[in-house]
């Protein structure tokens, strides 16, 4: 437990919260500043800022209900589509620095927009994807680099 982490005081109960699921590890609820309808946040209950930080067991809780809530969410909101989203650093978008996934519906975009009120959820995630090609020589070395930190 971090004293000023917002996250953290989530799971204390001292900030109130939409809670959808919680286990002995793990909490999920919805965004306060949701992207789509339904835009839901699960995270850790033991505090971590980083991905590579969460011990293995604590992954594979989070790992084990994820499936369970997009089935969950997709089903009350009507979206078969979702993105699953989970930034790490303030360059990588990262705000709260308390690990989490954003688990975020995506509307289908050839349906007739409802008339939203400002502030209302969105489209959901939009994607930027500046692909390059990977270089077979540079690859190889990168995998090596890569593998041998894996230990
Ligand atoms: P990040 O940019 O760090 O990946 O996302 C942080 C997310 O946390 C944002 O989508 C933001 O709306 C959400 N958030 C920030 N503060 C609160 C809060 O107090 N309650 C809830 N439910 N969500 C929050
Ligand atoms: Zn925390």
């Amino acid at each position: 437990m971090d004293p000023n982490c917002i996250f953290c005081k989530i799971i204390a109960g001292d900030i109130p919260c939409y809670k959808l699921y919680e286990d002995g590890r793990v909490l999920a609820f919805l965004d306060v500043g949701p992207l789509s309808e339904g835009h839901v946040l699960v995270i850790p209950k033991a505090h971590a800022v980083q991905l590579g930080e969460m011990a293995d067991e604590v992954a594979a809780a989070i790992g084990a209900v994820l499936p369970r809530l997009a089935r969950a969410v997709s089903a009350a909101t009507g979206t078969g589509a979702y993105n699953i989203l989970q930034n790490n650093g303030e360059v990588a978008g990262q705000v709260v620095m308390h690990v989490h996934f954003h688990l975020i519906p995506k509307p289908d975009p050839t349906r007739a927009p409802d008339s939203k009120s400002p502030g209302s959820p969105g489209s959901g995630l939009g994607i930027h994807w500046p692909a390059g090609q990977i270089d077979p020589e540079a690859a190889e070395t990168l995998a090596d680099k890569i593998t041998s930190a894996l230990g």
